[in-house]
């Protein structure tokens, strides 16, 4: 029997006090009932979020459940990442997401952006064996990728340098995904890629940041969610059934595991988990 699919949660770290409060007394405990490995928290390169990513992380590493921060240079020089990785490995954090990041427009004009293979190779440095250290993939190939080749051996420079494991960006064409895998495995990659899943909810925001990262939202989709014409409920239910599908039929063909991009929101992500053959 294949071992039980691997389910983490990812968040952004809230601006204000009251969605702080809300994901740390609401929304965790409620998705930590599904079971999750783990949860994660965004970084804003070039430190936008470097406090209040670093205080989601040490509060609900305080309440004993496994959390990963992500981390970037972004304009930061080593020194400052690297007290920062001190300060992780002095809580007992033991998971990281390593990224390059994008620079907010308007941060660090002349800053230059660190290669997440070279985060990895820095945190291996500083901290030994002490994270699981996992980085991004991209099924559609990320938009500043010089060839669909030159994507996949940089990822392979990412495990190389001591990731164990990738998590990809979103995306609804299941075949995008498994080709990726064949051409990883090709490229003699072993290790895991969690596929990173985006729940639906709301056309318009869909489509702006799918637009940004490069995230093709297929034809029939679009179509169907343009005919609810903001109606939220079916809107709601379509993305339930549509993103349920999509998962079991990643988990149903080898797929390790699934990291939900949660929006920071308990629901649709908690239905959509207790639809499939897992929970
Ligand atoms: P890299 O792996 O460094 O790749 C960036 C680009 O450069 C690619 O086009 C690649 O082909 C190329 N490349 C890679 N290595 C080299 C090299 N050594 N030499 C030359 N070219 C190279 N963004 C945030 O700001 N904060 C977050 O918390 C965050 N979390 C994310 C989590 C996941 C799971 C994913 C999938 C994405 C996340 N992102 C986040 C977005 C991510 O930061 C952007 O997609 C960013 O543009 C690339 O980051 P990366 O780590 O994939 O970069």
């Amino acid at each position: 029997m294949s071992p039980k699919p691997q389910i983490s949660f990812e968040y952004f770290p809230p601006k204000t006090e009251a969605g702080r409060e809300k994901l740390l007394r609401e929304t965790t405990p409620a998705l930590n009932e599904l079971g999750p490995e783990f949860f994660s928290c965004t970084y804003g390169a070039g430190g936008s979020t470097r406090a209040n990513t670093f205080g989601i992380v040490s509060s609900i590493q305080e309440e004993g459940i496994a959390v990963a921060p992500h981390l970037s240079f972004g304009g930061d020089d080593a020194e400052t990442i690297g007290e920062l990785v001190d300060r992780y490995v002095a809580l007992g954090i033991n998971r990281l997401v390593a990224l390059r990041g994008d620079m907010p427009s308007g941060i660090g004009g002349a800053a230059q952006l660190v290669y997440a293979n070279e985060l990895v190779a820095f945190v291996r440095e500083r901290s030994g064996d002490h994270f699981t250290i996992a980085v991004a993939a991209y099924p559609e190939i990320h938009p500043q990728a010089g060839s669909y080749e030159s994507d996949v051996r940089f990822l392979k420079a990412k495990f190389d340098a001591g990731a164990d494991m990738a998590i990809t960006q979103y995306f609804y064409n299941i075949e995008a995904y498994f080709y990726f895998l064949d051409q990883c495995a090709a490229a003699g990659i072993d290790k895991p890629i969690f596929a990173g899943v985006m729940p639906i909810t709301n056309y318009e925001n869909l489509a702006r940041f799918s637009k940004n990262c490069g995230a093709e939202l297929p034809r029939w989709i679009c179509q169907r969610l343009e005919g609810y014409a903001g109606d939220r409920d079916s809107i709601r239910k379509f993305g339930v059934e549509v993103v349920t599908q999509l998962c079991q039929t990643l988990l149903d063909n080898g797929c390790p595991g699934i990291h939900f991009y949660t929006m920071n929101q308990v629901e649709p992500t908690r239905s959509i988990y207790q639809n499939l053959g897992i929970a």
